[in-house]
Formats: C-alpha cells, structure tokens, sequence
C-alpha cells in the first residue's frame, strides 16, 4: 500500500512548522458539511456555487462532490493581499465580469474567513448587482480574531488561530496551494513579511 501522505518525507511538507489538518481530517469534515448544506438547500432548485480564486480551488472541487443536489458552479477572482501575510483591507475585482447568479441561490466559497473584508465584499456585490435569489457564505477554515467587517461565515469547517496558515488551496507567495495538509510554515520558507 501507499505511503500515507502526510508523512514527513515529502519536501513540501517538510516546509511545515505544524500540521493543523490531515488530509483526511479535511475530507471528512467536508462530508458533514456536504451533508448539512444538501439538508438545507434540498428544496431548492436554483444553488449556484461561486469560489474565490484562487484560494478557494481545492475546496471547491472536493465540497462539491459532497453536495448531492442539482447545482451550477462559477468563480470570481479578486485581490487583497499583494503577496505577503497580511490583508490589505482593499479587494480588487481581477475581471469586469460578475457570474449570472439572477434568480439563483448562491453559496460563496473562501478557503479562509479572516478580517471580512473579501466576503463581505463579494456578497455585497452579488446582492446589490446580481438579483439573486439569496447570497451564504461558506469557508473551510475561519480565523478566531475580532473581524474589520461584521460579517460570519453561514456554513464553515474549522476555526483556526490567529496565524498564517497555508496547503490546500492556501498560498504563501502563491505557493503551497498543492501542499493537501493545512498547517504553518517554518519561519525560514517566509522570505518577507508584509
Ligand atoms: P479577509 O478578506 O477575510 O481578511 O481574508 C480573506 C482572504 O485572505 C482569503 O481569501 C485568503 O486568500 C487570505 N488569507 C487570510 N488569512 C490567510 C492565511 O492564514 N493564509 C493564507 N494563505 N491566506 C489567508
Ligand atoms: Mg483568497
């Protein structure tokens, strides 16, 4: 049999200071709640799943596979980070276009919810120029902070500290996004602190 692959002989994962999350702890939180948005959009006919790239890549690709409706699936792409551990509290729409979410009832996926700037933003958006028919959140992992925007996410799968974390969709430098753990860097991979 394979090697498990959260073993520590991988280069990437060597990177890591601290696993936070198995590649198959991740899996099984995402059948819950795979599970429990199926429960709560069974009725509807309309979901539309919207995740921000690129973060939100990996998650989407194994969230949607565990939602067992009839679904459509769109991205977005914005920044807010410009390379380094921090928000910079300004998101940029990378493309003009917004998805066609009129009359849909839209989940937004993130990888991570940590000061709200970009959930908020996004949601904001969809709700005021998309004429859906209901805008939720849902994100892998939200930070336990006091968020800039009041906004929760409706649907999330672990809390984590207030650190940087990376894998699963979650970059540094836009690396890392490969890495199928969750965990926190060695100090010596950051190269620069914003
Ligand atoms: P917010 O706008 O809520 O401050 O942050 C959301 C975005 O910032 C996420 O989409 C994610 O791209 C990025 N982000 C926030 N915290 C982290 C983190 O710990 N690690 C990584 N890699 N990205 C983060
Ligand atoms: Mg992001």
């Amino acid at each position: 049999m394979d090697a498990p692959r959260n073993d520590a002989t991988r280069p990437l994962y060597d990177h890591l200071e601290r696993l936070l999350f198995t590649e198959a702890e991740i899996k099984a939180r995402l059948v819950e709640m795979g599970a429990q948005i199926t429960a709560e959009y069974e009725d509807r006919r309309q979901l539309t799943i919207v995740t921000i790239l690129q973060g939100g890549m990996l998650f989407m690709a194994d969230l949607i596979r565990e939602i067992h409706l009839p679904m459509k699936v769109d991205s977005i792409s914005v920044s807010s980070y410009h390379g380094g551990t921090e928000s910079s509290g300004t998101i940029t729409f990378n493309e003009n276009r917004l998805p066609d979410l009129k009359d849909r009832h839209v989940i937004v996926l993130d990888d991570i919810l940590d000061t709200g700037h970009t959930l908020h933003a996004i949601t904001n958006r969809f709700r005021d120029e998309c004429n859906p028919l209901s805008v939720k959140s849902c994100v892998l992992l939200s930070k336990k902070v006091d968020r800039a925007e009041k906004i929760e996410a409706d649907f999330y799968g672990f809390e984590v500290e207030n650190e940087f974390v990376v894998g699963y969709g979650l970059d540094y430098n836009g690396e890392y996004r490969n890495l199928p753990e969750i965990g926190v860097l060695k100090p010596e991979f950051y190269t620069h602190e914003a």
